[in-house]
């Protein structure tokens, strides 16, 4: 079952959530960075929690590898690492609940039938009863989330087809859906503050619902600006962005420090990963970054 709700909001619980589908790039190690350090700025816990639940996209040893590289970036987490993988029980238990309740039905429709239909979904199938097996099951929306405010982003509006969107829980080939699951692990492992990239702005109205839904506060979110190669395209393991190298950690810290809208001193400076990560909690803050929802590599080399 889930946690209750935490009585002790005071003490921040931050979190990094990879997902095991390559090693970290230049752009994940921002994501790392900016969690951490208003982590640890705060005097609060990192935690880190490997989102495996989309198997196909699964790389064998990208999990080692990713944890391996956070170290070797200095970047030490707290509690125990968390796997998506081995937590169906719990995900399992919520969706139980929820169709006990009557908010979840199975829908038939592809992708292309949705795009016909003007590209989000109009909750076709909500009164159509159709058979759970084999098809993907959606949550009814209740909780519709039009706009919200972000630590960095400010004020964030949704529009009302997205916002109104009965989305799904759980895939046709079974696997749970990430906005379901994401929810679910933030109540359980207690997260009060979540620090990730842009690109999950528009997600974040529907997961401010589901914590509705289930009734539980929601953390408080912080969107930085995403790491772009040009405009519009994000850098990510999909289009091939170096690993950063695991040997030799400063210079890609500076570059991601200098992203997040810090001025560190010059490299020599430093003499060791562990003093340019103290000289960063102390001068970080969420007012330094920039309120954009993507910036090009350029700006940090
Ligand atoms: N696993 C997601 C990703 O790698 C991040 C999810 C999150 O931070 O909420 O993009
Ligand atoms: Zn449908």
């Amino acid at each position: 079952m889930l946690t209750p709700a935490l009585s002790n909001q005071g003490s921040y619980r931050g979190r990094f959530a990879p997902s095991p589908s390559g090693p970290l790039h230049f752009g994940s190690l921002v994501a790392a960075l900016g969690s951490f350090l208003a982590a640890k700025s705060q005097q609060g816990k990192w935690l880190v929690r490997i989102e495996d639940i989309d198997t196909p996209r699964v790389v064998q040893g990208a999990d080692s590898d990713i944890l391996h590289t956070l170290e070797a970036y200095g970047l030490h987490w707290d509690e125990t690492v968390v796997y998506q993988s081995q937590r169906h029980a719990l995900y399992q238990d919520v969706q139980n609940d929820l169709q006990s309740q009557g908010l979840v039905y199975a829908c038939q429709c592809t992708r292309r039938e949705i795009k016909q239909r003007g590209g989000f979904y109009d909750n076709h199938c909500r009164t159509l009863n159709l058979p759970f097996a084999h098809n993907a099951l959606r949550l009814q929306q209740n909780f519709p989330v039009n706009s919200f405010t972000d630590q960095i982003q400010g004020l964030v509006n949704i529009p009302n087809n997205i916002a109104r969107e009965d989305y799904i829980i759980k895939r046709r080939d079974g696997l749970y859906a990430y906005q379901l699951v994401v929810v679910l692990d933030d109540i359980d492992q207690q997260i009060t503050h979540v620090v990730r990239g842009a690109d999950l702005l528009e997600p974040t109205a529907r997961q401010l619902g589901l914590f509705k839904q289930l009734q539980h506060p929601a953390p408080q979110y912080a969107h930085l600006p995403l790491v772009v190669s040009e405009p519009g395209l994000k850098l990510s393991k999909q289009n091939h962005a170096p690993a950063i190298n695991k040997q030799d950690p400063i210079p890609a810290t500076l570059a991601a420090l200098r992203f997040l809208g810090l001025t560190p001193p010059p490299e020599a400076e430093f003499a060791s990963i562990v003093d340019v990560l103290n000289w960063a909690i102390e001068s970080f803050s969420l007012h330094k970054i920039s309120k954009v929802t993507e910036k090009p590599l350029s700006d940090a080399y």
